[in-house]
């Protein structure tokens, strides 16, 4: 493979505004209750009695994700027909929508919840391949607000922001290798 395309996301800044998500959804045009790009909120801790002080440590973060074009993805494995698979020049995952049954073995095997049953066929985040060719941005990079979502080679991504690709509440990075970079919020480091 020439290059691995990922995303790199930057959870510490990342204020839950789900406007990624949004221009995610306006730009594919997806039918209600389809994402691609989703915000995901994560929220824990508790507020103790302390000899009549009350101390809080009460956190809340999210996560905003899409397919991760992962390295090693379960989805291309378990197709019956072919119809998801890698592009080789550069690790997109992308689905025919001619080849696809509608089965939703996709659905079960992504640990990240990415393909979507909708209508008969399964869709899912394309990396807007469409705009890259235009020589522009996935629209969730350019939306993002706080600027927190990135794209390009991943190893670029890694040389400048770590090898991070998994965090409390995500399944296990070594399942399909994901092709994700993060910045995890400090409560969400494993
Ligand atoms: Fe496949 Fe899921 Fe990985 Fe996307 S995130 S490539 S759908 S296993
Ligand atoms: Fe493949 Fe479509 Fe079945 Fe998913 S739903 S496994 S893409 S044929």
């Amino acid at each position: 493979m020439a290059k691995q395309l990922g995303f790199y996301v930057d959870q510490q800044c990342c204020i839950g505004c789900f406007t990624c998500q949004i221009a995610c959804k306006d730009k594919n045009d997806l039918q209600p209750g389809q994402l691609w790009r989703k915000v995901r909120e994560f929220q824990g801790g508790d507020s103790l009695e302390d000899k009549g002080v009350f101390r809080s440590n009460v956190f809340a973060y999210w996560l905003s994700l899409s397919c991760n074009h992962c390295e090693k993805p379960k989805c291309v494995e378990n197709c019956p027909t072919g119809a998801m698979y890698k592009r080789t020049e550069d690790g997109i995952v992308l689905v025919d929508q001619d080849k696809c049954i509608g089965c939703g073995y996709c659905t079960w095997s992504c640990p990240y919840e990415a393909p979507q049953l909708a209508g008969k066929t399964v869709s899912k985040c394309n990396f807007c391949i469409d705009l890259q060719q235009q020589g522009k941005n996935p629209a969730c990079v350019d939306a993002c607000i706080m600027r927190v979502i990135e794209f390009g080679p991943l190893e670029e991504l890694r040389q400048k922001y770590g090898k991070v690709n998994e965090i409390k509440g995500l399944p296990s990075a070594d399942i399909t290798l994901p092709s994700l970079v993060l910045t995890p919020h400090q409560k969400a480091i494993k």
